[in-house]
Parts: structure tokens; sequence; C-alpha cells
């Protein structure tokens, strides 16, 4: 038996990158994905056929995870097509990087709202069905960053920060529930936005780690696995950082 046989996984922002390889690893696992995509309809699609050839049930959703009457929507229509949600993964996250001095008031509203608001906005309309079924597994995709800061980064680095407390509050109202909510916070992440960098930049940020490369989307990917399933069930509430010793 498969770890998440028969689990309905939701997914956001699963079109690339980190959500992408959590769904792909979620499906080999057994489960059946729904996820979320903003602009990327055609990778959507073939994600979607792709997962569907691991013979799990797939359905890709364009709904932006920052809006609250959108999640609303979502989450009525995924109950509708899948019956029942048991895990939800918020992935879907944004980056406008500038020194403060620069920073608009656009790019830290946009980075809030994507980033932090989204988990409200998919928790709040979850919850009633995840009480109705006594269990869930809720996971917050964070950053290291939400921990250490970073310059150039506050929008992105409050937004990660509050998205830690708001796990932990969330672990703390629903645990007597049996539902889970745990984070986890990425260090320095090899996607396709990597890969346009510099190489040598690239080389310069994996020298500064213990473990000397930067992570896989499959790193993440096994960590959310983990807190997913059934590997996990007394376990609430936490960060786990997955950042090759990056910050220790
Ligand atoms: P990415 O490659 O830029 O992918 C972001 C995904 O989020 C895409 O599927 C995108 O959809 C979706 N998205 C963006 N805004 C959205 C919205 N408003 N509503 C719904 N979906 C939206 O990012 P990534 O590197 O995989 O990062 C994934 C998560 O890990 C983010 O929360 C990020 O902060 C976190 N993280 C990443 C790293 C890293 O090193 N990569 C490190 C720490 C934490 P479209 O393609 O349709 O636009």
């Amino acid at each position: 038996m498969k770890l998440l046989e028969n689990k309905v996984v939701l997914i956001t922002g699963a079109s690339r990158g980190i959500g992408r390889g959590i769904a792909l690893t979620l499906a080999q696992h057994g489960a059946n994905i729904a996820f979320t995509y903003l602009s990327s309809p055609e990778k959507g699609m073939e994600l979607e056929n792709i997962l569907k050839s691991h013979g799990v049930k797939a359905k890709g959703y364009q709904s932006d995870a920052s809006q609250f009457n959108a999640a609303e929507q979502l989450i009525n229509q995924v109950l509708t097509d899948f019956e029942k949600i048991d895990i939800l993964v918020n992935n879907a996250g944004i980056t406008r990087d500038n020194l403060l001095m620069r920073m608009t008031e656009e790019q830290f509203d946009e980075v809030l709202r994507t980033n932090l608001k989204s988990c409200f906005n998919t928790t709040k309309h979850i919850q009633k069905s995840m009480l109705k079924q006594r269990s869930g597994s809720i996971i917050n995709i964070t950053s290291v960053v939400g921990e250490k800061g970073n310059a150039g980064q506050a929008n992105y680095a409050a937004s990660k920060a509050g998205m830690i407390g708001f796990t932990k509050s969330v672990a703390l109202e629903l645990g007597s529930r049996n539902i889970r909510c745990n984070a986890i916070a990425p260090g320095f992440i090899e996607t396709e936005m990597t890969g346009s960098l510099d190489p040598a930049t690239v080389k310069g940020w994996a020298d500064a780690i213990p473990m000397k490369r930067g992570g896989t989307v499959d790193d993440i990917a096994n960590a959310v696995l983990f807190f997913a399933s059934d590997l996990s069930t007394y376990i609430t509430g936490q960060v786990l950082h997955v950042n090759g010793g990056m910050y220790t």
C-alpha cells in the first residue's frame, strides 16, 4: 500500500518549480492531486496529463491564491470534483525584491497578499470540511528567510515569518480535531527561476552552504510527503528546515 493511497491533496501554485515537484512526488505515492496555477494554463494542462499517467485522479484549476473569494470557489469546486480534501499544501508564492528605500507599497502588499493572505484564504475555507472529517494535514511552504531575514526582501521575509505564526496558531486551534498544520522552510532550491541566474552567482551560494549544493525540488517534496502522510501523525505546529545546513 502506498503512503497516500486514496488521499486527496490540494496544492497551490504547482505549474512549475517546487509545487510541481510536490505534485509529482505525492502522485507517485498514490495521492489524487488537485492543484492551482495563475498564469500558466499550458503548463497546468501538461502537469495534469503527467499526473494522470501515474494512475491517479488529477485536475488543475486557474485560481488566484491571493483572492479570498476565489479561494472559496476553488475549495468548493475541488470538494465537488474530488469529494474530500485530506491534505492542503500552501505553496504559491512570489518575490518582488527591492531595498526598503526603493520598495513600493504595491510591492509590499502584493507579496503579503500572495504569500501570506493566501494561506488564510485557503485554510479558512477548507477547515469546515476537515473539521467534519476530523482529520487533515495543512502544510505551508515558508522560507529560511522567514526566520533569518534578508536584505532586499523585507516584504518576502515578513510574509514568510507571518506564515510561521499562522502555522503555529492553526496547529493550536485545530489539533484537538486531529487537523495538523506544519511549515517547511526551504533554503536555496534550484528551480527554473535559479536556472536563469549567472552560474558564478549560484556557485557562490552553494559554497556558503555546509552541504555544498543547492537543494532540489525533490528534497522539498520528500519533506512534504512526510507531513502529508501518517509518518507524522503526532507532529504539528513545527517548522522543518530543508536547507543543507545553511541556517544552523
Ligand atoms: P516558482 O517557480 O516561481 O513557482 C511559483 C508557482 O506559484 C507557480 O506555479 C505560479 O503559477 C504560482 N503562483 C504565483 N502566484 C500565484 C497566485 N497568486 N495564485 C496561484 N498561484 C500562483 O516558485 P518556487 O521557487 O517553486 O517556489 C515555491 C514556493 O517555495 C514559494 O512559496 C516560495 O516562496 C518558496 N520557496 C522557494 C525557494 C527557492 O529557492 N526556490 C526557497 C524558499 C522558499 P504560474 O506559473 O501560473 O504563474
